[in-house]
């Protein structure tokens, strides 16, 4: 059978492509090789700008309402920031993602759970997805959601997945009323993982767990720094760790100045197939359903107007994503090569967080705060950041 659209994998990215495709009356089928609700390695904290994106109550998942976090440096040195209003919410992902793949269905998506995609062949009119089983199925555009080291960036568009930070990942149950201080609050750490942070973010019966950093610093270290982690933050001394699940976050990159190129032909990708998270704060659910919302209006486009490629979706990532992506790695290099000096300026500067904040929650671009940092820090007299801002914001 054929179908105006087939899309890989449906986490964030591709549920909400088959949604707002299947929306629109086109032909949609997807594909997922788990069954749901699926569990996902994730801190399940999504910001505030989610809310603007989806044409949907998510609030039925929403587990904790965000305004903040209480900050450490190697687990000591606490740092509470908090805001007057929310910055992001916390979920499960297994709820979250069988929310948005419940939508999908009910506005008509076809969806195949538990079934592996394992090649894709196009010709000049359509694509084909071949299953495990040895079904196929053929569609006029394909949408590659099929998340980190899914085979269709690594086999059809030569995404590096060696370019990734390494994460580790625990949900460890807690009981609530015990910890009557963590409302409203993620806990963050800087300075034990290398080039990365830990985290905790609660959940109502779960503490989501996890830290990470980029692979070359971390030089497959990464559970011991996870042990020393949570032996040693107050909030985790008196709890029991359970399984830990490691994965990786397939952060934005470039060559030189070649960005990625993710949309070829009838074929796009979107997520983290398409190595679309944010390299500072490591966030991937916003851009996962930012760009499946945008592919799917480019694809909408093409079919109606009968054009064969996907290109103005990379013309899109290159004007409105890519620029995100590079402030925040900007932003990456100044907090992570220096965690101790961050941290100090930090603490003398909490309001540069609430800076932040606002820009997740999307008031503010990366690119901007970064600027605001270089021009404000700049001035400041004190002599220990000066030499570093200076080489650092030059
Ligand atoms: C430890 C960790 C913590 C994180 N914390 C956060 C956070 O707090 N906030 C945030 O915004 N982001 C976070 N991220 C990033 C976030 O998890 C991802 O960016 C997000 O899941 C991307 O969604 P996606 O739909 O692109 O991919 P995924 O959610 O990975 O979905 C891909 C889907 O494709 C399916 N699939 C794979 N291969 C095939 C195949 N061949 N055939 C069929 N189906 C296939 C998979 O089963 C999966 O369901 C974190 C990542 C990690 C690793």
């Amino acid at each position: 059978m054929s179908y105006d659209v087939a899309v890989v994998g449906l986490g964030p990215a591709g549920a909400t492509a088959a949604y707002y495709l299947a929306s629109e009356g086109f032909k949609v089928i997807a594909f997922d090789k788990e069954r749901f609700p699926r569990y996902k390695p994730c801190g399940g904290c999504i910001s505030l700008k989610v809310e603007g994106l989806l044409d949907f109550d998510i609030s039925p998942v929403v587990e904790e309402t965000i305004r903040g976090a209480v900050f450490t440096y190697r687990s000591g040195r606490e740092l509470e920031i908090l805001s007057d209003t929310p910055v992001g919410y916390n979920v499960m992902r297994d709820s979250f993602d069988d929310l948005i793949l419940k939508k999908a269905s009910a506005a008509g998506a076809e969806i195949i759970e538990g079934c592996r995609i394992r090649r894709m062949s196009e010709d000049r009119d359509s694509v084909t997805l071949h299953t495990d089983s040895g079904d196929t199925y053929s569609a006029r555009f394909i949408i590659g959601a099929d998340g980190a080291a899914g085979f269709m960036g690594r086999e059809h568009f030569a995404i590096d997945v060696k370019e990734s930070a390494v994460s580790i990942t625990a949900e460890i149950p807690y009981e609530r009323s015990r910890f009557p201080d963590i409302e409203g609050r993620l806990f963050i750490d800087f300075g034990l993982v290398p080039h990365g942070y830990a985290w905790i973010f609660p959940k109502k019966e779960y503490l989501s767990v996890g830290m990470a950093g980029e692979a070359m610093k971390v030089r497959g270290n990464i559970k011991d720094y996870f042990n020393t982690f949570v032996q040693t933050h107050d909030l985790l001394k008196t709890l029991k760790v359970g399984k830990t699940a490691g994965w990786t976050v397939p952060i934005f990159y470039e060559r030189g100045s070649t960005t990625l190129q993710v949309a070829r032909g009838r074929v796009a990708l979107v997520g983290d197939t398409g190595h679309l998270v944010d390299p500072f704060l490591g966030e991937g659910i916003y851009y996962a359903i930012r760009t499946a919302k945008a592919a799917a209006s480019f694809t909408a486009d093409s079919l109606r107007s009968g054009a064969s490629d996907l290109e103005s979706y990379q013309s899109w990532l290159e004007s409105e994503i890519y620029p995100e992506f590079k402030g925040a790695g900007k932003i990456s290099s100044l907090v992570y090569k220096y965690p101790r000096l961050w941290y100090k300026l930090l603490e003398q500067e909490p309001d540069i967080m609430n800076r932040y904040y606002d820009v997740v929650r999307g008031k503010e671009s990366n690119g901007s705060f970064y600027q605001w940092i270089r021009t404000n820090m700049r001035s400041k007299p004190w002599k220990v950041f000066k030499g570093w801002l200076n080489s650092k914001l030059a």
